[in-house]
């Protein structure tokens, strides 16, 4: 059986919708979920804009599949130095595929803060061991997590922290889900939870330094930055490059 989400759906327009949507041909139920997003997602918002000049879906796919490729290739000898093991998250959404095929418009100036969270977001390796023949909850979470579904796996997370509020892996994973799912608005209370006793609590004050700088709360992230509490973790090399971006 399902969980049932717990949230609303928030989640950003793919091309399909934003096409649809633009040219009149959405149903009432996608309609309404277009509708409710826009009101909170600048970006999708505009894009609407932009998806209304694609003359059919097919180009539109080309356009934004090229785009893409184009962004992997330069992207490619930074992934080779980090020691990851998903290709980051870092894809575009739809809309901003949109916003710079159709309009012409870049990004990087419009919102600088969250371009940089994303830019140095990565999915936490998973360290939850799998007992195989008697999957838990949480296994099944980290299963979904393993295969980018951050959806699935963030719902299943979130059903298991129910009983288990203070289960370190559920909230850290739940978390890094939620900024995978471009809701870092989500992340926030479970990342400000940890305290310097709890198991990951600097990977914590990690996601919690992107999850800031993609909601554009510069000072908040700022404080984490320059507390010290990175020094002689993984995230040292990481935070160098933020500073270096904001101060260049
Ligand atoms: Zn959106």
């Amino acid at each position: 059986m399902k969980p049932e989400l717990i949230t609303p759906d928030t989640r950003c327009l793919s091309l399909e919708e934003a096409f649809r949507y633009s040219h009149g041909q959405s149903s009432a139920t996608e309609r309404s979920r277009v509708e409710t997003h826009i009101t909170t997602c600048d970006l999708c918002f505009e894009s609407l804009a932009g998806a209304r000049k694609m003359s059919n879906l097919q180009e539109a796919r080309t356009r934004t599949e090229a785009l893409h490729r184009s962004l992997r290739d330069s992207l490619q000898p930074q992934k080779k130095a980090t020691r990851v093991l998903h290709w980051p998250a870092l894809a575009l959404s739809a809309a901003a595929a949109i916003l710079i095929v159709f309009t012409g418009v870049f990004l990087a100036n419009r919102h600088p803060n969250r371009d940089l969270a994303y830019e140095n977001f990565e999915p936490f390796p998973n360290t939850v061991p799998i007992t195989r023949g008697s999957a838990s909850l949480l296994e099944d979470a980290m299963a979904y997590y393993e295969l980018g579904e951050y959806e699935e796996s963030a719902a299943k997370l979130e059903s298991y922290m129910k009983n288990e509020p203070s289960d370190d892996r559920a909230k850290i994973y739940s978390a890094v889900c939620r900024i995978a799912l471009k809701t870092p608005e989500k992340a926030i209370p479970v990342l400000t939870s940890f305290t310097p006793q709890n198991l990951f609590f600097q990977d914590s004050r990690w996601y919690l330094t992107l999850a800031y700088l993609a909601t554009d709360q510069e000072e908040k992230a700022n404080q984490i930055i320059n507390s010290g509490v990175f020094g002689g973790t993984i995230y040292e090399g990481r935070i160098d490059r933020i500073k270096k971006r904001k101060n260049p």
